[in-house]
């Protein structure tokens, strides 16, 4: 991994060390490979022209369509949690910016991601296919149903709030395969991972987080979330 010179922003590279040293590594993430793929994707084109100062600061940023860029530090915890392989197959739910695609791009062989906002999905297929990502394939759907088309994953990761466990999720692991997950209410969620062996599941609770809802059939409806 090298990285991607922005005479706009030359300063990134050491803008993005920064944030892995005082943000990541100083929390107690270690996984040398999702470390140097935070080094190496320029999460400042992954946020709005007006946000770019604030890309590498310690804390999620709005995308639009009430939606968020989630905090580095959250980021790298559920990556190294996911531990994706680089001859492996994953999928994302909740494409967001893209941004966190990108790096899984960089950890994984092939890379699904899905987004139920048609706007967000097709701004994170342009940012990934400027960085010449052709593994992420971007995909618009309720990924609490998953991607049946291409399962079974080695790791799937939820980019936003569940208020269980979806089952079609847990359905299209692979054995081995890992699912990290936040399971909560609105006021707070914990990380979650799932590990399929055969045909039982592991389940390991991890650290508390805030993050937006996961909506859809298998998810929250927008106003049970909001009451
Ligand atoms: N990983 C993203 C990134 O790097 O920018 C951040 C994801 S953001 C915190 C959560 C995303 O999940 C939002 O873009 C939201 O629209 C999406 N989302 C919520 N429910 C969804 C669903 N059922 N299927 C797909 N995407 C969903």
């Amino acid at each position: 991994m090298s990285y991607v010179p922005d005479p706009q922003r030359p300063q990134w590279p050491q803008e993005a060390e920064r944030m892995v040293q005082e943000q990541i590594v100083a929390r107690g993430v270690r996984h040398p490979r999702v470390l140097a793929a935070m080094r190496a994707i320029p999460r400042h084109w992954f946020v709005r022209p007006e946000d770019q100062a604030w890309a590498y600061r310690d804390g999620p940023l709005p995308i639009g369509y009430g939606q968020t860029i989630s905090q580095p530090y959250i980021i790298a915890r559920m990556l190294e949690l996911l531990d994706p392989k680089p001859h492996e197959k994953v999928l994302e739910v909740g494409t967001g910016s893209g941004y966190q695609a990108a790096l899984l791009g960089l950890l994984a062989d092939e890379v699904h991601t899905v987004e139920r906002i048609p706007e967000l999905a097709a701004q994170a297929a342009e940012r990934l296919a400027r960085l010449g990502l052709d593994n992420v394939h971007v995909h618009v759907a309720d990924g609490t149903l998953g991607w049946p088309q291409a399962a079974p994953y080695d790791g799937i990761l939820v980019a936003a709030a569940a208020p269980q466990v979806p089952q079609a999720l847990l359905a299209q692991l692979a054995d081995g395969g890992r699912l990290v997950i936040p399971v909560g209410h609105r006021h707070g969620q914990v990380i979650e991972r799932w590990t399929r062996q055969g045909d039982t599941f592991l389940r390991e609770t991890f650290d508390p987080v805030a993050f937006v809802p996961l909506i859809g059939q298998e998810g929250w409806d927008e106003s049970s979330w909001s009451s």
